[in-house]
């Protein structure tokens, strides 16, 4: 019997991995323009990083983690988000004792027990950064605007960053009792989830997709934390926002924008694009390394999925990357004793950075020049054994037809040459 892929797995072939490529390679460019470092964290981590740094309540903690006992007995939890681990490394190495502030993001496999659906896979990628050693609101502005930047780079049309602020320790329990007290008359009419979530962490309800629960919300007068900022939150916001609207980055504010994540303090967005949704999400915990055992540090960062990022590509028309040639020259063998010769030439153009591959299943030379049409070789080097006892090639140019016979010494600038010539 056939075994399968597990569900909510994909298989990346070759024929798509070009679309991959050119989002990663954007990815890589446009955070070294930012000047971001690249950090790679272990793919599996101690359960309890996650529970305390993603936060208990939320649907990834409670619903949707891989976690699975080791056979030492230990907890572990296959990483469903970047925050987290990055953290735990940036403590763990005691990175908040170099100079200057800590600008980092990744690229990797996550892992959620979901749903699987179109866009949605329970291994999928995302990548993110995370910004360390600044409370200034410069930096939320200069993240969201790298966010939307990215996007726009990968080719996305009509990014929007929706923006909302979620306050502090001084304003968010000031904003938890006047939301208790809208709420606790009427709680046995909200729904299971949003009960639990009227105890632990209410700013949440504001999340519900439920419509009763947002009815309520409204019925009641719960007030939203835009509404209940303290001084400095609201001046770091509208310095944020002074901030994006001189750098024309496309916003809006949405008082009812919350994030499933626990940690955030102060600025929180998520990316939306018209007629599809959202695609990441980010913000700022300044709460969040003290947490995890290091010493007090702001932070603020995003992550972004990047299967949705193809979807959208797919449904906006796309500008689906044209198919790259992946070789350049075919070696055809003309006779079996030239064989080795073959390799011999393989190598010389492989270690002048020329993409070269021959046949290996002893085909005609014929079906050889149909398999390097096929394979998209711009070049045919023929070797036989006469060519072999003189140390010579012929180089036959699959577009024109034209052929030469060469010292194999000339080959690689031959090759070159026309390579120069065809682009
Ligand atoms: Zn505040
Ligand atoms: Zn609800």
């Amino acid at each position: 019997m056939l075994v399968q892929r597990p569900r909510g797995t994909s298989d990346i072939l070759p024929a798509t991995i070009g679309a991959w490529r050119q989002i990663e390679d954007v990815v890589r460019r446009t955070f070294a323009e930012y000047h971001y470092a690249e950090i790679r964290t272990p793919m599996f981590e101690h359960t309890e990083l996650f529970a305390r740094g993603v936060g208990e309540t939320t649907d990834i903690v409670e619903k949707e983690m891989y976690t699975f006992e080791d056979r030492g007995g230990r907890s572990l939890t296959l990483r469903p988000e970047g925050t987290a681990g990055v953290i735990r490394a940036y403590v763990e190495n005691k990175l908040y004792g170099q100079p200057g502030i800590a600008k980092l993001f990744y690229l990797g496999p996550m892992f959620r027990y979901e749903k699987p659906q179109k866009g949605r896979e329970r291994q999928f990628h995302q990548y993110g950064c995370e910004v360390l050693g600044s409370d200034s609101p410069a930096l939320d502005a200069e993240v969201v605007a790298l966010h939307v930047y990215q996007l726009q780079e990968v080719g996305v049309q009509g990014a929007t960053a929706v923006l909302n602020s979620v306050g502090c320790p001084v304003c968010r329990p000031r904003h938890r009792e006047q939301m208790l007290a809208r709420l606790l008359p009427v709680k046995d009419q909200l729904c299971s989830d949003c009960q639990n979530r009227l105890e632990r962490n209410p700013l949440r309800i504001f999340d519900c997709k439920n419509e009763r629960c947002q009815r309520l919300l409204v019925e009641a007068g719960a007030p939203t934390i835009l509404e209940s900022l303290c001084a400095d939150c609201e001046a770091h916001f509208a310095a944020v926002r002074r901030y994006l609207e001189a750098l024309g980055v496309p916003y809006r504010t949405d008082a009812h924008l919350v994030r499933g994540l626990d940690y955030y303090t102060r600025t929180a967005w998520e990316i939306k694009v018209e007629g599809f949704g959202t695609l990441g999400g980010g913000g700022r915990y300044n709460a969040l390394v003290r947490e995890l055992g290091g010493p007090e540090t702001p932070g603020v960062g995003f992550g972004t999925g990047m299967e949705r990022i193809l979807l959208v590509l797919a449904e906006q028309g796309g500008t689906s990357p044209a198919v790259r040639r992946d070789l350049d020259v075919y070696v055809a063998v003309a006779d079996e004793q030239a064989d080795v010769y073959a390799m011999q030439v393989l190598k010389t153009l492989r270690e002048a950075g020329v993409r070269a591959d021959r046949d290996y299943q002893g085909r005609s030379v014929k079906a050889q020049f149909k398999a390097a049409d096929r394979e998209g070789a711009r070049l045919a080097v023929v070797v036989g054994s006469s060519e072999q006892a003189e140390q010579q090639v012929t180089v036959k140019d699959l577009v024109s037809g034209e052929q030469s016979t060469i010292p194999l010494s000339e080959l690689v600038a031959a090759v070159q040459k026309l390579e120069e010539a065809s682009v």
